[in-house]
């Protein structure tokens, strides 16, 4: 009987390329893989001309036993990201078009996003090595920002926020992806910090988790949100650290060297600016730092803007402590953003250029590449500027920087 019913079920359940042809391959990681593909269904747009659909389709490894691959159930991972992107629709989260489920696998479709901060950074200091256009990083900001502000207002935390999950549209509308590590945070049923389940890519994990702290809390994404604007601002991380690995016995390791990096820029955090870092579990090995300056101005002045303002909203969003840090909604108000230029939806307004497309590659024989497809793909702007993502070894993934870790 329930054999039968699951035949049935199989043959009525609609296969992906029933509805999608994939054009090529995206990236890779540890849950699975992304593909970018065009909806076999074409649109009629307000001018009557039919017009194509492109999406994302983020496939998940099914669950492996030994050789086998069995359905055992969906990674959490995938859980998470497929609940939280159903509930939650904003213009500013990368919004999920549907689910299927085909060969014990999932497949996310998501609306196709053409670049992400990652590979806008790169293009400006390795192809045209001058600064992000003060009204894009603004714009970038407020928009990033304001999803943030939707994240936490819906209780939830991103827990991962870098330039490589920050996706943007062709059309410069900012795009907050990769749902993974998300986590509603209202009433947590075990701690948000477990053993040897970090959270957070390092270069952008707030002082409080690098101290110990088991609480989190919305500032955690607000000092990642600080550390892209300086990225942004600078076009290079700005707190550069090594990851301490885990030893053998999974003791999780003291992170000196990232701690040295945010106090070379921010100065040694003292009892007036942090009042309860006594409090903080691993609060014992501050006492092994010499003293440091603050040197948050130098190292602004150093940057493409000038605006007193935006400098105030970058110590503000860098504050040590996290109770004094400035919240998402706070900042969407900050006089920053009522200075010219003043930021848009659309971040790339009245800019002459146009970013290289995302790279797409066909070696991948998991989801029928087509085999025009056999070199890289790329549209008219990728070609004109070059493949500038595979000449840095940036195809898609942020190669060079810290992995992503998963939980
Ligand atoms: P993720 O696992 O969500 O971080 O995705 C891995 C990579 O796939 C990202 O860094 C992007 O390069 C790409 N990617 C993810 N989602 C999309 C999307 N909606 N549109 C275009 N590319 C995407």
């Amino acid at each position: 009987m329930l054999a039968e019913f699951r035949t049935k079920r199989e043959t009525e359940r609609i296969r992906v390329e029933e509805k999608y042809q994939v054009i090529g391959f995206i990236s890779s990681g540890t849950y699975g893989r992304v593909y970018k593909a065009r909806a076999k269904k074409t649109v009629k747009s307000a001018d009557g001309e039919e017009k194509e659909l492109v999406y994302a389709i983020k496939k998940f490894k099914p669950d492996k036993e030994g050789d086998i691959h069995t359905y055992t159930g969906i990674s959490q991972s995938a859980c998470r990201e497929i609940s939280l992107c159903r509930e939650l629709q904003h213009q500013n989260i990368i919004s999920l078009q549907e689910v299927l489920l085909e060969d014990n696998s999932i497949h996310m479709v998501f609306e196709y996003a053409e670049h992400d901060f990652l590979q806008i950074i790169h293009h400006h200091s390795q192809n045209e090595r001058k600064p992000i256009p003060e009204f894009t990083i603004k714009s970038f900001l407020w928009q990033l920002l304001n999803g943030v502000a939707y994240l936490h207002a819906n209780w939830v935390l991103h827990r991962d926020l870098k330039p490589a999950n920050i996706l943007v549209t062709a059309d410069g509308v900012v795009k907050i992806g990769d749902l993974g590590l998300a986590r509603i945070y209202e009433r947590p049923l075990q701690p948000l910090f477990n053993g040897d389940k970090v959270v957070v890519t390092i270069w952008y994990r707030a002082p409080e988790l690098l101290l110990g702290s088991r609480h989190y809390t919305k500032a955690i994404d607000i000092w990642a949100v600080g550390c892209i604007f300086a990225e942004l601002l600078t076009l290079r991380p700005i707190f550069k650290g090594e990851e301490a690995k885990m030893d053998n016995k999974k003791n999780v390791p003291f992170q000196k060297n990232q701690l040295t990096k945010i106090f070379d820029v921010l100065g040694k955090p003292t009892k007036e600016q942090w009042p309860t870092i006594d409090q903080q579990p691993e609060y014992h090995n501050l006492s092994s730092f010499r003293s440091y300056p603050n040197r948050l101005r130098e190292f602004y002045n150093s940057c493409s803007s000038n605006s007193d303002a935006g400098f105030g909203l970058l110590s503000e969003m860098l504050e040590y402590d996290p109770v004094r840090r400035i919240t998402a909604e706070g900042a969407l108000h900050h006089p920053y953003f009522d200075e010219d230029p003043k930021p848009s939806m659309d971040s790339f307004e009245g800019q002459r250029f146009q970013y290289p497309l995302r790279v797409v590659k066909s070696e991948d024989n998991d989801m029928k590449v087509p085999p025009a497809a056999n070199s890289t793909v790329q549209g008219q702007a990728g070609a004109t500027h070059g493949g500038t993502r595979g000449k840095h070894g940036h195809s898609g993934k942020d190669e060079g920087r810290p992995p992503k870790r998963r939980v």
